[in-house]
């Protein structure tokens, strides 16, 4: 594949922005809102992931940005955690450097560019006939060259919350050193675990990248169209008894109903929060059951229990405090994901052993890189199924 590589530079617009993109491919049609970001005309790129198949990389100096064998090179523009591409590369630099693919067709009114995608003639495979997508969204095809490290084809897209934060500190953490509780190491853990998947080219993003507090409606709300999954990161704590300190282990919920006494503990304890909340969220806190009603989560459920065996697979195999399992419970936080949603609670702060492992670096990097593993071979097979890639030998 020939790579080439393009400066972009972030220059004013010459026109009135319009308010919206409309991404138009062969597979079908996004629309991305525009937005002003430091005086300029930006897109989210997360946004522009799936619709495009989009790569981005950010490396702290620079965004690297990949498009059909095209690489863009961006000053930084991170807002809320979100790299933001300016409005003129989409619309200049897109069409002039990946020759003969992309058309940019200026919105006469202002109100919507489009940016059509021209098929390649070769490329014209059967598409099956537009069901109502309940599954993860996708780029369908055509599939690219497997990842050689992931071995994924497909750009994928990871919104990681790292849970609590301001003035919710989360549980006290016993066992951690003094001053540091439950939202220091999730968001800790969060970090890496955006850094481990950007390894291995999968979009992350983070709903907070600081000490501060999203509403819980808002943080499951932030997966959306460039969304593959949203996983949510915890530190479970027991109640103050004789048993409290002999629980360890790493467990990973996925949304329904709490089944026991325990998984009610849990859903009760993270799901605290809202106390703490203004109460200006755009989704309603109200009871959990309201939310079950709606259909497209429960489409999700099958699959984000798959995504919790996975991830709970691969984190039991490094943590030293054992494997409790698949639970399932009833959190806000992923009740407004619309997509699958897992929540880990990545070992006991009320234990000694689970303490010193989460509080320390090593520790965290070995967690962060096992849910990550967690989630590519979930993707994987999210692949297979979609029969992206070829079947698997042997079966
Ligand atoms: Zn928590």
């Amino acid at each position: 594949m020939s790579v080439l590589v393009w400066l972009v530079l972030v220059t004013a617009p010459r026109a009135p922005a319009p308010q919206a993109v409309l991404i138009a491919t062969p597979r079908g049609e996004t629309s991305v809102p525009v937005t002003t970001e430091r005086g300029t005309a930006a897109v989210a790129a997360p946004r522009l992931g799936p619709p495009l198949g989009l790569t981005v990389a950010l490396d702290g100096s620079r965004v690297t940005v990949g498009l059909s064998g095209v690489v863009f090179v961006f000053e930084p523009y991170v807002a809320r955690d979100t790299v933001f591409l300016p409005l003129h590369w989409l619309a200049d630099c897109v069409p002039r450097a990946v020759g003969g693919r992309y058309r940019w067709e200026p919105a006469p009114g202002g109100d919507t560019g489009r940016l059509v995608e021209l098929p390649i003639a070769s490329a014209v495979t059967a598409t099956p006939p537009s069901t109502p997508s309940t599954a993860p969204v996708l780029p369908p095809s055509p599939a690219s060259a497997p990842n050689p490290i992931t071995g994924l084809r497909l750009r994928h897209g990871v919104v990681i919350d790292p849970g609590h934060g301001g003035v919710d500190p989360g549980n006290p953490g016993r066992y951690f050193p003094s001053g540091l509780v439950e939202k220091d190491i999730t968001l800790a853990i969060g970090r890496l675990l955006r850094a481990e998947l950007t390894r291995r080219a999968i979009v992350a993003t983070l709903t907070r990248s600081t000490d501060t507090l999203i509403d819980l409606a808002d943080r499951g709300a932030l997966c959306k169209a460039a969304c593959d999954l949203f996983v949510s990161i915890h530190v479970n704590a027991m109640p103050d008894g004789r048993r409290a300190d002999r629980v360890s282990g790493v467990e990973t919920y996925f949304l329904s109903d709490a089944k026991t006494e325990d998984q009610q503990r849990v859903a009760q304890m993270e799901n605290e929060a809202i106390s703490f909340e203004t109460g200006t969220s755009s989704a309603a806190t109200g009871p959990l059951g309201f939310i079950l009603r709606d259909l497209q989560v429960n489409e999700y459920l099958r699959e984000s229990a798959q995504l919790a065996q996975l991830v709970q697979d691969s984190a039991a195999r490094i943590h030293p405090g054992g494997d409790r399992g698949v639970q399932q419970a009833g959190f806000t936080v992923l009740t407004t994901a619309r997509r699958p949603a897992i929540l880990v609670e990545t070992g006991f702060a009320t234990n000694r052993t689970d303490g010193a492992f989460l509080a320390s670096s090593l520790g965290q990097h070995k967690i962060a890189s096992a849910i990550a593993d967690g989630i590519v071979a979930y993707l994987l097979e999210l692949e297979r199924k979609r029969a992206v890639a070829p079947p698997a030998r042997g079966r």
